[in-house]
């Protein structure tokens, strides 16, 4: 595994090179904030009717429209939603680009499936936090950073990998580790990770939980505490010290229970259909399905969104987080700045 920290990059490999953060969410938040700090020089591109552009002004940035950031800037960085990306692209961006610049991502989604095809003369590098961007802001101010992956997918003028980890080191990854990769690894380990784990797999896991309680007669409010408010004490304790850190601070009872019971819950048949979602990654039907799904308006995306916004775990949660005042103080987002 290649590592970098700051004292890899050359600093000065963004001198007089004029930055576009395309869209200012989660990431462009983050990463336009941390720049600017780090002196370079930053100009934010997005729609004159999205939502974000207040926030972007307040924080002083100046906003232009996208085709203009694009054209003023010697490195695009691409921040709006991964599924918009090629629509943006191929409306305000394409046209712009001049012979050797870069196009940067913080997901190789567009790239690797081949939703964006870029010029052969514009480098193009990802360079992306492993956290949401309002993580990346605060452990900025912090002194410290986000670990960061990078990758470059085309390099026309031999400088796009020293343009990536300056860049990086800029939003402040190299405080915590910037590892290489390239855009087929980072992409399909995302988006594995997100569908069977981390998002996908912890949701269906946590609500097959709560239904077995449930419909065996118990108190949906216990159900709730037991199989989702817990989680994240449990999930603190293995960010902290893996799975036996966690081991360590769990009873001796829970422990035996966890590993007795576990490979029960999630066996060589969940292992197999892993695999099976994998398969469809690497592929890129999964890919094919959501841009499908978002082209005609994503019909499938908001009735499974509404169907678990009207599930009861979700309603008795709602009135269980009104009795937890700690909840509302010192949160990561503030919606209205970031
Ligand atoms: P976001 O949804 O928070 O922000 C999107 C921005 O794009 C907003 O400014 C929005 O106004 C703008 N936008 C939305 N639709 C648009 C459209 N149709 N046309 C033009 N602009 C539009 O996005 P994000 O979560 O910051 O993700 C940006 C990139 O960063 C993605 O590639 C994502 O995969 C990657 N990423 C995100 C995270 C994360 O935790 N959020 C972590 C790592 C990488
Ligand atoms: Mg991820």
């Amino acid at each position: 595994m290649k590592l970098y920290y700051d004292k890899d990059a050359d600093p000065t490999a963004l001198c007089g090179r004029r930055i576009a953060i395309i869209g200012y969410g989660s990431q462009g938040f983050g990463q336009a904030n941390n720049l600017r700090d780090s002196g370079c020089d930053v100009i934010i591109g997005l729609r004159s009717e999205g939502r974000t552009r207040a926030k972007a002004e307040r924080a002083g940035f100046r906003v232009l429209p996208i085709a203009e950031a694009a054209a003023q800037a010697e490195i695009v960085m691409m921040l709006v939603p991964d599924e918009v990306a090629p629509e943006v692209y191929e409306r305000w961006v394409a046209g712009h680009l001049r012979a050797g610049a870069c196009l940067g991502f913080s997901h190789g989604f567009a790239i690797h499936y081949g939703f964006i095809k870029p010029p052969s003369d514009v480098g193009v590098f990802m360079v992306a936090p492993k956290g949401p961007g309002h993580l990346v802001r605060r452990e900025y101010t912090r002194g410290a950073g986000v670990p960061c992956l990078l990758a470059v997918h085309q390099d026309p003028t031999g400088d796009v990998r020293r343009t990536a980890l300056a860049y990086a080191v800029a939003i402040g990854g190299g405080r915590a580790g910037i590892i290489e990769t390239t855009f087929r690894e980072e992409t399909e380990t995302d988006l594995f990770g997100e569908q069977a784990v981390l998002c996908g797999g912890l949701t269906s896991l946590i609500k097959a939980g709560f239904e077995t309680l449930v419909e065996a007669g118990y108190t949906p409010e216990l159900a709730y505490f037991e199989c989702l408010h817990e989680m994240k004490l449990i999930v603190d304790l293995l960010y902290e010290g893996g799975i036996s850190g966690m081991r360590y601070s769990i009873s001796n009872t829970a422990q035996y229970g966890d590993m007795t019971r576990g490979p029960i819950v999630i066996n060589d048949e969940t292992k197999r259909r892993m695999r099976g979602i994998l398969a469809e990654i690497q592929s890129g039907a999964f890919a094919r399905e959501w841009m499908r799904e978002h082209r005609q308006g994503r019909p499938r995306f908001q009735q499974l969104e509404r169907e678990t916004r009207e599930h009861l775990i979700e309603k008795v949660g709602a009135n269980l987080r009104e009795m937890m005042a700690w909840l509302r103080r010192e949160r990561l987002v503030d919606e209205a700045e970031n």
